[in-house]
């Protein structure tokens, strides 16, 4: 992408409203603008960056045999009051009437019509396991909506939805999500801690938060010490039921708590190794047994031809707040530091002078090779001081700066530096062969 054809409107002032870096950082680089109070707007860069947390958040829900669906935004009250929890939820549900005078809502969560789809599609024990998901935009009439899109009011969530005829199957199930979440979160270059959680209005008695430490966080969080390491999951066979049971179990045999699931034994058992944090949810997993299959009357055929209401577990994700988090916790005073995997583009190519043929010539040589090559390139060919490429380029985060100047290109060399650490010189040929 050429930046003179690009939509970047970045900020050289730091918006007075936002309060946390990340908020500040991602109206600064042109990714979001807010359109009312906890509503965003995603600008081209930050669409990318949801594009990529998005697709990493797929990727772990296919590896875990889950199944993706597309469920509408506004739903019909019935089913909610079919389950209680019209009136349950409270103010944070939108309410909307259709001209019909119809009750509907703007879906905060979607367990019951998940349970309902899940129902129109099974009829036998034999059909399960099943867990089936979405990515979908949410919305949560918050209180206190704050800090960009770490609380909006509309954003965008993947919630998964199990449902198994045992308890050892949805305690597999749980698992699975469970790993399936660390290895998520590992991927994005973010050590998320997951701990014993409150279930809230979605109910049941099991339930842990991923929590990523921050000091902006609004979760007060306890843990054993031991959590700071990040751990190995990639020798884990999630189709192991036993094995993936014993990890889990030997990983939280170390304590880690949400300040509503705080265990004083626990912590005295811990001893000196207890430490306390703010953290920011990323996800939670939740086990609830029937809660909603008998609430909805959903069964299937059970083994000896009796009808039985399956277990379910549901699982969210923050997507959008995922990329508030990853930039609370990879940043500088000048600006984002992306993970790799999540950057928006791989390369800022920097022309220091446009009106100067070789480095034009250079310059739009490299644009060429690397795109071709399959690289993502965002290719500063803008008229502009050298000062203000750099800045725009620390802003926006991206892991490669790659500087032609006129003085390099003359010696047939080029800039090539590391967001955040080094810099060297080397000719064009390597530079290319170390981006591709
Ligand atoms: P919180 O405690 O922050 O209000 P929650 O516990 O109400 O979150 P869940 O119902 O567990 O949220 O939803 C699943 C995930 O969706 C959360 O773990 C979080 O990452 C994300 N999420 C929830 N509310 C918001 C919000 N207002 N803005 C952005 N992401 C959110
Ligand atoms: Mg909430
Ligand atoms: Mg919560
Ligand atoms: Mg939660």
């Amino acid at each position: 992408m050429r930046l003179s054809r690009y939509f970047l409107p970045v900020l050289k002032e730091t918006p007075g409203d936002a309060q946390v870096v990340s908020h500040q950082l991602m109206l600064r680089a042109g990714m979001i603008r807010q359109t009312a109070a906890g509503i965003y707007a995603w600008l081209p860069m930050g669409l990318r960056v949801l594009r990529k947390i998005e697709n990493i958040v797929r990727e772990e829900q296919d590896r875990a045999g889950a199944i993706e669906v597309l469920m509408p935004t506004i739903q019909s009250a019935e089913l909610w009051k079919q389950s209680g929890r019209y009136e349950a939820y409270g103010p944070e549900m939108l309410r909307i009437i259709d001209r019909h005078d119809r009750e509907m809502l703007f879906s905060p969560t979607a367990e019951e019509l998940f349970t309902v789809i899940f129902q129109n599609g099974t009829k036998s024990y034999r059909e399960l396991p099943r867990n089936l998901y979405q990515i979908q935009w949410k919305f949560r009439d918050e209180v206190r909506p704050r800090f960009g899109v770490l609380r909006g009011r509309e954003f965008l969530m993947k919630d998964a939805y199990s449902f198994d005829l045992d308890f050892a199957g949805a305690r597999h199930s749980y698992n699975r999500m469970f790993i399936a979440y660390m290895r998520t979160f590992a991927r994005m270059g973010l050590h998320a801690i997951p701990m014993r959680a409150d279930t809230g209005p979605i109910g049941g008695d099991l339930s842990h938060e991923f929590i990523v430490l921050a000091p902006t966080g609004e979760s007060d969080v306890f843990y054993h010490r031991n959590w700071e390491q990040g751990h190995d999951t990639s020798a884990i066979d999630a189709d192991d039921a036993g094995a993936l049971e014993r990890f889990i179990d030997g990983l939280n045999a170390d304590y880690a708590a949400t300040d509503e699931k705080r265990d004083p034994a626990a912590e005295a058992e811990t001893g000196d190794a207890l430490k306390q944090s703010k953290g920011i949810e990323v996800g939670q997993v939740f086990y609830f047994g029937d809660k909603y299959t008998r609430a909805m009357g959903v069964s299937v055929q059970g083994p000896d031809g009796v009808a039985v209401a399956p277990l379910m577990g549901s699982y969210g994700i923050g997507v959008s707040r995922l990329m508030g988090a990853i930039i609370e916790a990879s940043h500088d005073e000048a600006g984002i530091i992306w993970p790799d995997a999540v950057a928006p583009y791989k390369v800022a190519l920097i022309n220091l002078r446009v009106d100067d043929e070789a480095c034009a010539a250079a310059a739009d040589g490299l644009y060429a090779q690397l795109t071709a090559a399959g690289v993502e390139v965002l290719y500063d060919d803008r008229d502009e001081r050298g000062g203000a490429k750099f800045a725009t380029a620390d802003l926006i985060g991206l892991p490669w700066q790659l500087v032609v100047g006129p003085k390099g290109i003359k010696a047939g060399v080029v800039e090539l530096k590391r967001r955040g650490g080094e810099r060297e010189e080397v000719s064009i040929e390597a530079a290319t062969a170390r981006l591709s």
